[in-house]
């Protein structure tokens, strides 16, 4: 149990010192046998000890004395109807909120989209943080996905493991900017269905080594 806590202080502080995160912006979850881990609410990531990390069930009941994250439902919805996810990272970083502003999708621009499972990343529709119609909305952006951007707030990633959904967060972020740019310049060309099929081919197999 104490390497799961240690493993999401290490990630959570990763994102900080990439910039993903300010403050106690952004959560991070693991979902272990029956419990799932995940950071607390309102404790600043520079404070954060293993005494921090929430643990719950997944019906949400506490587990030990801990607040979790204002978007607990989020993480147990995903985990409840997505058993092939075992951790998810949710951060305000900058290019994926700024395309989630847009309520844009990131089309098949790239190649590396497909390591999100599919042809494009979907952007959710709008609602409040915390609340059970935000976490659906995700659910449905993030269908045959492992991420999504969130409508007027920021971006998920769901991995197998902890640090598959932190590269996935760190990819997104890159990928949010590159097409960003993109857009403005209104000169680039996506592949075709063609070539991001081939694509995603090679990724089929592909599992994510750390
Ligand atoms: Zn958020």
């Amino acid at each position: 149990m104490r390497i799961i806590k240690e493993r999401i202080i290490k990630n959570y502080n990763l994102l900080l010192q990439k910039g993903m995160n300010l403050g106690s912006e952004g959560n991070i979850s693991v979902k272990f046998k029956e419990k799932v881990f995940i950071t607390p609410s309102g404790v600043d990531i520079k404070n954060l000890k293993i005494e921090n990390i929430s643990i719950v069930d997944f019906e949400g009941n506490l587990n030990n004395r801990v607040k979790p994250s204002s978007e607990l439902d989020l993480h147990l919805l995903i985990y409840k109807k997505r058993k092939e996810i075992n951790s998810i990272v949710h951060c305000h970083s900058d290019w994926a909120s700024i395309l989630s502003c847009m309520r844009q999708k990131i089309k098949k621009f790239h190649y590396m989209i497909a390591e999100f499972g599919g042809d494009d990343i979907k952007c959710s529709k709008y609602a409040t943080f915390g609340t059970t119609k935000l976490a659906n909305f995700v659910l449905e952006a993030c269908r045959n996905r492992k991420g999504c951007l969130i409508a007027n707030h920021g971006q998920i990633s769901l991995g197998e493991n902890i640090d598959e959904a932190t590269h996935l967060s760190l990819a997104l972020e890159k990928l949010a900017k590159q097409y960003y740019f993109c857009l403005l310049s209104k000169n680039f060309k996506l592949l075709s269905s063609k070539e991001i099929s081939s694509v995603l081919k090679k990724f089929t197999n592909y599992k994510f080594k750390h």
